[in-house]
C-alpha cells in the first residue's frame, strides 16, 4: 500500500476537509487546547457531536459561564466567579501567610495537595530575561503592598526551581528587606517516593544541603 493511502501519513493541513466550515471551526479551535494535536481535535470534536445532549449543550453552557463570570481576584490575581475569591475570603484561611505562586496552575496544585492553610499571591509568571519578562509584566508591587500589611508575617516562595523561578525568588527577597516578614522557600530535594539512584546531581546536592533534624 502506498503512503498515498495512508489517511494517517497525510498531515491535517494537507489533510482535504471531510466536514463543512463549522465542523471545522471546532476542531481548529479544539486542536489549540494544549495536549490536543489536530489529530486528538477531530476525534474531541466527533465525540461532542455524538454526545450532542450529554457533552457538547452542557459544555456550551458551562463556557458561557465561564465568560460571563470568570474574573481575576483584585487581591491574589487567583481566578474565580466571585472577587475577591473564595480563597481570599475563606475565614478559616491564615491572614498572616502569603504563598506566592507564578501562575494559577501552581495555586490550583498546592490547593490540591492541600499544602497550606494561607493566602496566595499571583505573580503571572516569573522573570524571564530571554523571554522579555521583566518584574513590570509580574504583580510584584501588589505583592511588596501586601507584605507590608500588619497581619502578614511569613511570604512563601513557591516558585519553580528552574533558574527563572529562583531569580524572581531572588528579586523578591531583595524587595521586601524593609518588610517585617519572613521570608521562606518550598525546599528542594528528594520527591516522596524518590530513590536516590536515579537523582540527578542538582537535586541530590541541594536536598544534601537542606537537610533537616530527623
Ligand atoms: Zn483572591
Amino acid at each position: 500500500m502506498g503512503s498515498a493511502c495512508r489517511p494517517d501519513l497525510v498531515s491535517p493541513e494537507m489533510a482535504a476537509s471531510v466536514a463543512g466550515p463549522e465542523i471545522e471551526r471546532l476542531i481548529q479551535l479544539l486542536a489549540r487546547l494544549p495536549g490536543l494535536g489536530p489529530r486528538s481535535a477531530r476525534r474531541a470534536a466527533l465525540h461532542l457531536i455524538k454526545k450532542r445532549e450529554a457533552l457538547m449543550t452542557p459544555l456550551a453552557g458551562a463556557l458561557q459561564v465561564a465568560i460571563d463570570r470568570i474574573q481575576v481576584c483584585k487581591t491574589c490575581g487567583n481566578i474565580d466567579t466571585q472577587n475577591p475569591c473564595t480563597v481570599c475570603i475563606d475565614p478559616r484561611r491564615d491572614p498572616s501567610t502569603i504563598v506566592v505562586v507564578a501562575d494559577v496552575a501552581d495555586l490550583w496544585a498546592l490547593e490540591r495537595a492541600n499544602a497550606t492553610n494561607g493566602r496566595y499571591h499571583v505573580l503571572g509568571a516569573t522573570l524571564s530575561p530571554l523571554d522579555g519578562i521583566g518584574p513590570q509584566d509580574l504583580t510584584i508591587d501588589a505583592l511588596v503592598a501586601r507584605a507590608h500589611e500588619s497581619q502578614v508575617s511569613e511570604i512563601v516562595l513557591a516558585l519553580n526551581a528552574t533558574v527563572d523561578g529562583q531569580t524572581t525568588a531572588h528579586y523578591i527577597t531583595d524587595l521586601l528587606q524593609d518588610a517585617n516578614v519572613k521570608i521562606t522557600r518550598l525546599a528542594h530535594g528528594v520527591p516522596v517516593g524518590g530513590e536516590l539512584d536515579y537523582l540527578d546531581e542538582g537535586t541530590l546536592s541541594a536536598a544534601m544541603r537542606q537537610r533537616t533534624l530527623f
